[in-house]
């Protein structure tokens, strides 16, 4: 495994464009459970990710009462960033950095000090709402101020629809215009380094296709296997919060 650790740490040392893809597993090391990993939401309780659809939430109300419930106690509100934010944002000081694609909603990234410009949120952000029906966006600490006074499924305060954490749930599309940003990005880089993703869920997976038939170099940091090993030029298997900073460490000065 030094040898990996060796090997990617050349690549991204040599590379001048990395393009970056995170998951849940970079947040891990914060606090914030990932959901397929050992002690992931979904691997502890299967329920979960049943009732994580767009449709069973727009159309049941106990399903919305328990998603509140869930948000109002969600560790990410006193979560801080870790090792693994801080090599990134050292990674963007070194001026290699295309983008940051990241699968999270905790806004770590940004809160660890990564450019709002250069992170782009696949899958959206816990931090804001958005109503269902007139889509206004508004920061989910007023939603949250009145389920702590008592509501148990806040309604939009302009037109009375179905708020949401305005992030992708499943049978949601993503923004277009953030995937088309995160396409040019995936296919204008030397590297792309996956981390702390199980590479599963498509579109934000499939962006690994496209920076290796771009003939880019793809390095996976994940505990587990994921379907895109087989055409990684390196896979390392550690801790995140201890690989990152080694292979990105050559990086930073
Ligand atoms: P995932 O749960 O499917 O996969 C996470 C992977 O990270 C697992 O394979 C696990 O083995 C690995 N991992 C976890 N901690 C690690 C560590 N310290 N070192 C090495 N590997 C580690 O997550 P995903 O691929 O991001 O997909 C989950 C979806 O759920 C995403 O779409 C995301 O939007 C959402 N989600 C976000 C957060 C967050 O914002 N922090 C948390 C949970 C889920």
């Amino acid at each position: 495994a030094a040898a990996d650790l060796e090997r990617a740490s050349d690549l991204l040392t040599r590379a001048e464009r990395i393009t970056v893809l995170t998951g849940a597993g970079v947040s891990t090391d914060s606090g914030i459970p990932d959901f397929r990993g050992p002690q992931g939401v979904w691997t502890r309780n299967p329920e979960a990710e049943r009732l994580s659809t767009y449709q069973d939430y727009r159309d049941d109300p106990e399903v919305r009462r328990e998603s509140w419930r869930q948000r109002a106690a969600h560790p990410v509100w006193s979560a801080r960033p870790g090792p693994a934010h801080d090599a990134l944002v050292a990674l963007e000081r070194s001026g290699r950095l295309v983008a940051l694609l990241t699968q999270n909603i905790d806004e770590l990234h940004q809160a660890a000090g990564s450019s709002p410009q250069r992170v782009l949120e696949l899958h959206g952000t816990m931090h804001h709402t958005e109503c269902l029906s007139c889509a206004a966006r508004a920061p989910m600490a007023e939603a949250l101020e009145r389920v702590a006074a008592g509501e148990v499924d806040p309604p939009c305060p302009h037109c009375g629809g179905i708020l949401k954490s305005a992030t992708i749930s499943f049978g949601q599309a993503l923004d277009v215009e953030v995937l088309r940003r995160a396409r040019d990005a995936a296919l204008g880089c030397d590297v792309l380094l996956a981390v702390g993703t199980s590479l599963g869920v498509h579109p934000a997976a499939g962006l690994v296709d496209v920076a290796a038939a771009a003939r880019a170099d793809v390095v996976i940091v994940n505990a587990e296997p994921t379907p895109y090993d087989d055409i990684a030029s390196v896979v390392l298997r550690g801790g995140i919060g201890e690989v990152l900073p080694r292979i990105l460490g050559g990086a930073s000065g």
